[in-house]
């Protein structure tokens, strides 16, 4: 599609520029300074969960059942925490471990796991990179996604291969070409729920695709990252298909290893993280993991159960979240829809939950707008992060990230971003 500026003449185009240069002036000289860059939830919105912190006290029973929270033992995570992080994963309790205060660190650990010792029975996938020196082990990344996720295979020297997300999810086309004849990819990335940060939801066929395919490694898994399944901006969420479920049914559990927190449920990095898996890649998870780990922080583990005892108290507390995200994110639709929807310069997502909105704009813009929204005083996520090694190969790519500034602050934000993105589509018109 052409841009309104592309459709200009070239005078047109000049007194355009101009106009937008006295505008990017004004508002540099406004001296702003806001951050649109991580996700993270704002101030009064971690206050809702304040209320957990005088659930413990000297003279509270300790006990979660018959298991002593104030002592070692119960490797495994308290049973009423298990339950929980069952429920989340949509799988059962057995084959859950609830683990340290995030989910990122567990991915971590069993990646790492999958690298040195092998899985169910297949050779470390360190090994297979030192017999195959011209095949190196590989993952699938859709593109858009997170960072932190494409960091954790690029740190062990596993090579990230982009894949395009579709409005159902990961592009399964090319994912079962791919997967079929090379058993060198050993995983791929997913956030199948309001994913990180498009906002799609997988669809049932996706999920389904996934858990099915044929792989030419017998070792290859899907990391199945959840962290926003209870992320709901509205009454009527997205819904997720259960991949356990699809799995279990297929014969291919082993494939799923699947992974949440409570981090944007009450606070982020002092919340209770979780693991689900089948029974077999559970035990040799926690096998390993027991070399390191004689039990993990069962008092948080116990606060957070008793503030929230089961799905439907996540779920009504989720409600509260909403109250803040809803007005970020009909911010975001406004402004941008408002500034930007008739000039042919920008897509951008629509979710329906979860923390991000993923910004394209015209090809090789990128880069250009992230550095002009930082001279007039608005940070965006390093431009480039939601693709692994940060190399968007068409710089177009922006993750908006809403939660953390207040709405005043995100709308003139906002209104920075639009004029970085007009200005930055005129000059290429002109180029
Ligand atoms: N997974 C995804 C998809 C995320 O977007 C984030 C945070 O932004 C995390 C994991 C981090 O979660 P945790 O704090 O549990 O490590």
């Amino acid at each position: 599609m052409q841009t309104i500026y592309q459709q200009m003449d070239s005078g047109e185009l000049a007194q355009t520029i101009a106009s937008l240069k006295d505008e990017v002036a004004a508002a540099k000289a406004r001296g702003l300074a806001l951050d649109m860059a991580r996700g993270k939830p704002s101030p009064s919105q971690v206050d809702i969960s304040r209320p957990m912190l005088d659930i413990l006290g000297a003279d509270s029973d300790l006990h979660d059942g018959s298991v002593d929270c104030g002592n070692y033992g119960c490797f495994e995570g308290i049973p009423s925490a298990r339950k929980l992080a069952g429920e989340f994963l949509g799988c059962p309790a057995e084959q859950t471990l609830v683990l340290g205060s995030s989910s990122l660190l567990i991915e971590h650990d069993i990646v790492g796991t999958f690298w040195r010792c092998g899985t169910c029975g297949s050779e470390p996938w360190s090994a297979y990179a030192a017999a195959h020196e011209d095949k190196p082990v590989k993952f699938l990344c859709p593109v858009p996604g997170y960072d932190r996720h494409f960091g954790i295979t690029e740190d062990l020297g596993i090579v990230n291969i982009p894949v395009a997300m579709t409005e159902d999810g990961p592009d399964m086309d090319e994912i079962e070409r791919l997967v079929a004849s090379d058993d060198s990819i050993k995983g791929i990335w997913c956030v199948p729920k309001y994913s990180n940060p498009t906002g799609i939801t997988f669809s049932e066929d996706t999920v389904r695709r996934l858990a099915t395919m044929t792989c030419a490694a017998p070792d290859f898994r899907i990391l199945w990252d959840n962290a926003y399944c209870v992320h709901d901006l509205y009454d009527e969420g997205d819904e997720l298909a259960n991949i356990f479920d699809i799995a279990h049914e297929a014969g291919t559990e082993d494939r799923v290893v699947a992974f949440a927190s409570t981090s944007k449920i009450t606070f982020p990095g002092a919340g209770i993280g979780f693991v689900g898996a089948s029974p077999a890649v559970l035990a040799e998870f926690a096998h390993h993991l027991k070399a390191g780990l004689i039990s993990a922080d069962k008092l948080n583990q116990l606060r957070h159960v008793r503030f929230l005892p089961t799905l439907d108290a996540v779920r009504e507390h989720m409600k509260k979240h909403a109250e803040f995200l809803r007005p970020r994110f009909e911010c975001v639709e406004q402004k941008l829809a408002e500034g930007l929807g008739s000039t042919g310069c920008a897509t951008w997502t629509h979710p329906r939950g979860g923390y991000f909105v993923s910004f394209d704009g015209p090809e090789g813009s990128a880069k250009r707008v992230g550095a002009l929204c930082a001279e007039m005083g608005v940070r965006l996520t390093t431009v480039g992060a939601t693709w692994p090694y940060g190399e968007d190969p068409h710089d177009t790519n922006i993750r908006i990230a809403p939660s953390y500034p207040t709405v005043e602050e995100l709308s003139a934000a906002l209104d920075v971003l639009v004029l970085a993105v007009k200005l930055v589509s005129a000059e290429l018109a002109a180029e």
